[in-house]
């Protein structure tokens, strides 16, 4: 759709023909690219498989000089490079795991104007001797790559990305471009800020990933729930499980294999060459498995990756929108498929609790936690939720792809239920000065005698079994809903439960609190693992 295209453009456009190999620009590509090779700053957002890196490896082939792409994916820039060399661009990187003479090689050729791309850590990038040897080369750009690890919020937080704020201030007349797939508008005002980039044109793509299907389902036995999961709709397809602990990565794994899908373990734990050979096992074979920390997928490119599956919740919606992301690059249909339980919102509120950093981190950690109870708690479009996160504006009538619009759930109007809950929280606190666990406060409602309920007299409290009309599970769902919906908090590592300045308005009557029905029991047995 362009009217007068200038030499500049048509450059790109021949490069894009000629060195990839590609037919046409995606989505806004053309216009950053045209920007960036005119000179200007830039500030792209665009979710992962968005097609980021021909926007700074097309610009460093037009413009004259070297494009420097700064990247705290290591391990992943021999990839990267060896990619760029097949297609005939002079390509070369400068890390720790090279030793001195392959360095001196890269930075001579540098040097002497031969390298159309040279990618660096961020930690290289903030030496003198880096920044010296820059100044005697000729630099067309600077592309800073994964650009949210400048956020000080975000688990992908890198020190070193701060100091390229000095980019700007030595090389002002050489553009920067800054990606990420990470952005709400605060990691987005923050990227502009830290990186001093105030001129920055913004390019925004739309969040939306409209061939992944969204599925959240209530955790009861997870590992069997995903071992089903797979057999009906993922036979011999490549997907990635997500857990939390490495502990769990492995027992999953395990159980995967012996029921007969291909499964290897991925988390720091594991040495560097099995994790170098499993994660390229996964990249090169047709339907293997991958059960892994996060630490597993910053940087993967496969195209083919059916499905990604957390069997724990996420820290945040940034999180998982970035892990699910993973899944259908090549836009085939795909699904993101979570199982969810009350002990996930305990375990991570221990997390937070027990974690580094001080109260105003804490504080931050957990409106991330209540963001993504809030997208697997709600009765609305999952799709819609996500895109309303990022500051986009979803399709008013449901996306009709994810398991919300695919079959509504019901909902029923929980405000007895709740005042209910509320009020055994009420009572434990000021009758008894006490607090107490989901796990207990559903055992009181449901009348249960246990030796828990009879050492601490809970059978004498007036609440003791007003509540047989829900079972155990709809009331642990009541439970997680109220947390969600903020009328109810954890409060300690311990996941004792105390009210929020919003209960009132329940327990006073003042509000009604509508419910979405627990989805049908999943037909596992219910041996273990159960939330
Ligand atoms: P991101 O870094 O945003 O996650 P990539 O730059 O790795 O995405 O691109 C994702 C995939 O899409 C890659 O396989 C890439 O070759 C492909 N791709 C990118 N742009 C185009 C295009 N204009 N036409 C066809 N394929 C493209
Ligand atoms: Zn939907």
């Amino acid at each position: 759709a362009r009217q007068t295209p200038g030499p500049a453009d048509s450059e790109a456009l021949a490069t894009l023909h000629r060195v990839f190999g590609y037919d046409a620009f995606r989505g806004e590509q053309e216009a950053i690219i045209e920007h960036v090779v005119a000179g200007g700053d830039a500030v792209v957002l665009m979710p992962t498989g968005g097609g980021k890196s021909l926007c700074y490896q097309i610009p460093s082939l037009v413009r004259p000089g070297t494009g420097i792409v700064v990247s705290p994916l290591i391990a992943l820039m021999q990839d990267q490079v060896d990619a760029l060399r097949a297609l005939g661009v002079n390509a070369g990187f400068v890390n720790s795991t090279q030793d001195f003479d392959e360095r001196r090689v890269v930075e001579a050729q540098f040097l002497a104007g031969e390298l159309d791309l040279l990618y660096l850590a961020p930690e290289r990038l903030r030496l003198d001797s880096t920044l010296d040897l820059l100044a005697r080369g000729k630099v067309s750009l600077f592309a800073i790559d994964e650009a949210h690890c400048v956020s000080q919020w975000g688990h992908d937080f890198r020190p070193d990305y701060l100091a390229l704020s000095l980019l700007g201030e030595r090389w002002p007349d050489v553009p920067r471009i800054a990606l990420t797939a990470t952005a709400t508008r605060a990691t987005h005002e923050e990227i502009t800020q830290r990186l001093h980039m105030p001129a920055a044109r913004h390019f925004v793509a739309s969040f939306d990933r409209p061939n992944i299907q969204y599925r959240i389902v209530p955790k009861a036995d997870p590992k069997k729930q995903l071992l089903t999961y797979l057999r009906q709709e993922h036979e011999g397809d490549a997907g990635i499980v997500y857990c939390l602990s490495r502990k769990s990565v492995e027992s999953t794994a395990e159980f995967l294999s012996r029921n007969g899908v291909e499964a290897v373990p991925y988390h720091a734990g594991l040495d560097g060459a099995t994790r170098a050979a499993h994660q390229s096992r996964f990249l090169r074979e047709d339907g293997l498995v991958v059960v892994a920390t996060i630490a597993f997928g910053m940087g993967i490119d496969k195209p083919d990756v059916r499905f990604v599956a957390h069997l724990d919740l996420p820290k945040s919606v940034e999180g998982y929108y970035q892990e699910t992301g993973r899944a259908g690059r090549d836009g085939r249909p795909s699904t993101a498929w979570m199982a969810y339980g009350l002990n996930d919102v305990v375990q991570q509120r221990k997390l937070i609790q027990s974690g580094e950093g001080d109260e105003a981190f804490r504080r931050r950690a957990q409106s991330h936690l209540d963001s993504m109870l809030g997208l697997c708690e709600t009765a609305q479009c999952r799709r819609g939720q996500l895109l309303k996160y990022f500051g986009q504006e979803p399709a008013a009538e449901g996306c009709g792809n994810c398991d919300t619009c695919l079959a509504p759930p019901e909902t029923w109007d929980g405000t007895v239920a709740a005042q209910k809950v509320l009020s055994t929280v009420v009572r434990l606190q000021r009758e008894r000065g006490q607090k107490f666990g989901a796990l207990q406060i559903v055992d009181i409602l449901l009348g249960k005698r246990t030796a828990k309920v009879i050492q601490f007299d809970h059978d004498q409290l007036s609440v003791f079994g007003i509540g047989t009309d829900l079972d155990e599970d709809e009331w642990r769902g009541v439970v997680r809903q109220l947390l969600a919906q903020g009328l109810l908090a954890v409060e300690s590592e311990y996941g004792t439960l105390v009210l929020t300045e919003a209960s009132g308005t329940v327990l006073r009557r003042e509000r009604e609190v509508p419910l979405r029905k627990e989805p049908k029991k999943p037909v596992v047995s219910r041996s273990s693992g159960s939330s």
